[in-house]
């Protein structure tokens, strides 16, 4: 399979952590200010790497031999508008995955920001309903319909067809991409940070390199370029909190409830 490398952005704020996106202190560590985030888009710029496109926009495998580079985005926190506009003033488009049950909300894009942020050329995929928890760990029924009604819901918005996904807080296990699969969703991106897919469930499984609020814009530009050290680090990081959420369920449970405001 080909390689594609994917980075993972979440809000970018202006005032406050909680004017986009999913309120609390755990979900604020990977919102970035708005001069931070320019600050990031010029050091991966520098870098002189193949503009981030749209999924359709993909080229074809070994076309020039270089990996391309997918700008995502996570959530759909009202602040994907802000996100998208620097983007494309670049040229760059991105891939936005959208929590559809809070589609509406002051915090959450509305339907018609998600129309605009399509007709301005970049993706739109499903994050989920509800951004389960342990969405791994859920009931095969829970699984699929947490992929189907979202993807319906988006699809309804759209007229067209949605095949995007990925899996929130990197709870992704084989399960997860068979349910997507039989909903009709082709990509689905976890939070494995790897530039290598492959395929199961009928689904292109993309690991992503996530970014964080106080991340150098070198750390990420090196993300983004693939530069070993930055890479051997994220998987590291990686290890460490699988093997959290392996061994500290319900500590880890407890913590990200608190975090999303979750009864
Ligand atoms: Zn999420």
């Amino acid at each position: 399979m080909m390689k594609i490398r994917s980075i993972l952005y979440h809000d970018v704020v202006e005032q406050s952590f909680d004017e986009s996106g999913f309120p609390g202190l755990a979900a604020a560590r990977y919102k970035l200010w708005r001069a931070e985030f320019d600050a990031h888009l010029d050091a991966i710029a520098s870098r002189g790497l193949a503009a981030p496109v749209a999924l359709h926009a993909l080229p074809q495998p070994a076309q020039n031999g270089a990996t391309p580079l997918l700008f995502t985005v996570d959530d759909g926190g009202v602040s994907a508008l802000h996100i998208a506009g620097r983007l494309a003033s670049r040229g760059w488009r991105g891939v936005f995955f959208i929590t559809t049950d809070h589609i509406g909300e002051p915090t959450f894009v509305s339907r018609a920001d998600i129309v605009r942020l399509h007709a301005d050329g970049h993706t739109i995929g499903s994050h989920t309903c509800s951004h389960p928890f342990r969405m791994s760990e859920l009931p095969p029924a829970r699984i699929h319909a947490e992929w189907a009604q979202s993807i319906a819901k988006l699809q309804d918005i759209l007229g067209e067809r949605v095949d995007s996904a990925s899996v929130p807080a990197g709870f992704y296990a084989p399960p997860v991409a068979e349910a997507a699969g039989k909903t009709g969703i082709r990509w689905l991106f976890t939070s494995e940070p790897t530039s290598a897919t492959h395929e199961h469930g009928g689904c292109v499984i993309l690991g992503r390199y996530s970014v964080y609020r106080g991340m150098s814009p070198r750390y990420a530009a090196d993300l983004a370029s693939g530069r070993a050290l930055a890479i051997a680090g994220q998987t590291a990081l990686w290890k460490s909190k699988k093997a959290a959420k392996t061994f500290a369920g319900p500590v880890w449970d407890q913590a990200r409830r608190r975090i999303f405001n979750l009864k």
